[in-house]
């Protein structure tokens, strides 16, 4: 795969949240957390080619809101990488983009990820998988997870991952807002609202329980068990920032999904439904009713990042 053409993909899927709970705000600035993440089947690709100099593109219909310069995070990925192997970056970098931008579904994660592993296959690096999941969490919290997919709970600030058993698929819909929610801005909004309120069970003490019934229903596999257990600390904080996204919630469960939550930090939906064709339905009603500005639908949990074939017109 991939050997001898100068050039490497990897494929990375988005992440959902089923559950985050925020601790208290540390020292360092990070909340510390206690999530359980989900990787859906929403990809990026990320194709590393050996150039002259390091480069960046996008494709995809958000590609304007993606940065092209030394801050997108697949581009510090491979810099980092470079300098730990001692060598120079020089590679282009291709991100063909389905994740929504600035949605809570870790989209630059996902390309970091994407990225770290497209080069250390092009760069044939002997890197185990410890090495890279280090380098990964220096990224970014989701970096890690990006890489690792299916179903995981995530400590700290999200980047200690223990892998959660999981049975069957699990089918969503996926609202995509207009506009982003910028995540230092949703956490700065929940520091807000807790600060504004009284009392200890508001400054985030439980945030960090683990989320145990979740992890035991998304095991069994029974989708009925997991809807009313997802919960996000997050959605106030996003709810108070797109106020609009109540009607957005209200019209999914309206269209008959057994839950919807905001996804991380949103300002994505995520509607769990009983089935694949549930969530077809789901997916038109929302459609029709002009509540978001994209509707997909998407199963997980899936694998995390993988090599696959580059596409030579890309
Ligand atoms: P998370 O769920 O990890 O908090 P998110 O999904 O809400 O993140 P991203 O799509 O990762 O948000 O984008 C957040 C911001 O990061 C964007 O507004 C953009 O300016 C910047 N960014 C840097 N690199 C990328 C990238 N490769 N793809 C998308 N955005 C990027």
């Amino acid at each position: 795969m991939n050997a001898g053409l100068g050039a490497a993909t990897a494929r990375v899927p988005a992440k959902i949240n089923l559950h985050l709970g925020v601790g208290p705000l540390r020292e360092d600035g990070f909340h510390e957390l206690s999530t359980l993440f989900c990787a859906l089947s929403m990809y990026d690709d990320v194709t590393v080619r050996t150039a002259d100099e390091l480069s960046l593109t996008v494709r995809g219909e958000s590609r304007r809101q993606v940065p092209t310069d030394a801050s997108n995070l697949a581009a510090r990925a491979v810099v980092e990488l470079a300098a730990r192997a001692g060598r120079d970056p020089h590679v282009a970098i291709a991100i063909d983009k389905h994740i929504p931008v600035a949605g809570g579904m870790a989209g630059g994660s996902a390309d970091a990820a994407g990225a770290l592993l497209a080069a250390a296959r092009l760069w044939r690096l002997d890197l185990s998988r410890t090495e890279l999941l280090e380098i990964a969490a220096d990224l970014g919290s989701d970096v890690p997870f990006s890489l690792t997919g299916g179903a995981a709970l995530g400590t700290g600030r999200g980047e200690k991952l223990l892998p959660v058993l999981h049975r069957g698929d699990f089918h969503w819909v996926i609202a995509v807002s207009g506009s982003g929610l910028s995540t230092p801005s949703v956490y700065r909004e929940l520091d807000r609202l807790r600060d504004s309120r009284d009392g200890a069970e508001h400054s985030g003490d439980a945030g960090t329980r683990r989320p145990d019934e979740l992890m035991v229903a998304i095991a069994s596999g029974d989708v009925h068990a997991v809807a009313p257990l997802l919960h996000n600390d997050l959605q106030p904080a996003a709810l108070s920032l797109q106020p609009l996204l109540r009607r957005t919630l209200r019209a999914g469960r309206e269209a008959g999904a057994l839950a919807g939550i905001v996804s991380g930090s949103g300002p994505t939906c995520a509607f769990l439904c009983a089935t694949a064709d549930a969530a077809v339905e789901v997916a038109a009603e929302l459609s029709g009713s002009g509540v978001a500005k994209a509707v997909r639908t998407a199963s997980g949990p899936v694998a995390g990042a993988r090599l696959i074939p580059t596409d030579k017109n890309h």
